[in-house]
């Protein structure tokens, strides 16, 4: 069974009279424990793509399949259910509470989205931070934190849900060179460690190169797919 199926998806946004086409006939297929990439120029349809698959947002016609379930159906509340069971999401800015320590930002969708007893939680939270190798800074604040450090916590956060997909739009676009190689590099090691996918969108070709299969968007189509060098 395919991990994301999506069957002549389109999605057409509409302001007042106008309407724009933001994804025309996507046909897309992939497995589970995939390492993935969109790339394409902004406005491309990258983010509406990604919405999509992560139950944020419904097409204007056709099917999107996540894990069996074809969640164009769901209701919102069903969504949110289903994101909290199923997915994971890095942001651009990575987006940490800057009120909570490390080790709450990585427990927060665990109160939030799963009944996970106190222990177990405490049990989960430090093996994520331990793989991604933030362990001792687990009482810090964001602010204490270094740009390399906080996208570990975010990467944590992803994770601790146990998710089978995890959806990450441009998370190194406000990223130098390295710190941007590096969080490719980590969600690949997650992805080896933790068996979880991982989608990415990113508009920077050098990044690209890192995920295993490229699909490239131009002007709301999907133009091409590749097999990556990794
Ligand atoms: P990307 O992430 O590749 O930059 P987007 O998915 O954000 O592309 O946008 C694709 C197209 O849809 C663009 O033409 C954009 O202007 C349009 N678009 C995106 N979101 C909205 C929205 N909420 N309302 C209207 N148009 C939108
Ligand atoms: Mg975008």
């Amino acid at each position: 069974m395919s991990l994301v199926e999506l069957k002549q998806v389109t999605k057409d946004y509409r302001m007042g009279e106008i309407s724009v086409q933001a994804l025309k006939d996507i046909e897309i297929d992939i497995d589970k424990q995939s390492f993935v990439s969109f790339v394409g120029p902004s406005g491309s349809g990258k983010t509406t793509l990604l919405n999509l698959i992560g139950c944020l947002d419904k097409p204007s016609s056709g099917e999107v399949f996540v894990n069996g379930t074809a969640v164009n159906t769901l209701s919102n509340k069903e969504a949110a259910q289903f994101r909290g069971q199923y997915l994971g999401f890095i942001f651009q800015n990575f987006n940490l509470l800057p009120v909570l320590t490390t080790y709450e930002n990585v427990e927060y969708p665990l109160i939030m989205v799963q009944n996970i007893k106190a222990n177990e939680r405490k049990k989960r939270i430090m093996h994520y931070l331990d793989a991604v190798g933030i362990a001792d800074q687990k009482d810090k604040y964001p602010s204490q934190l270094s740009g390399g450090q906080k996208q570990r916590v975010a990467v944590a956060r992803a994770l601790v849900t146990d998710p089978k997909l995890v959806l990450a739009d441009e998370p190194t676009a406000n990223l130098d060179h390295d710190s941007a190689f590096k969080i490719i590099e980590l969600m690949r090691q997650m992805k080896r460690d933790f068996k979880t996918a991982f989608i990415f969108s990113t508009h920077d070709p050098k990044i690209v190169k890192e995920a295993e299969i490229i699909y490239t968007l131009e002007d709301g189509k999907i133009v091409g797919k590749k097999i990556g060098a990794s």
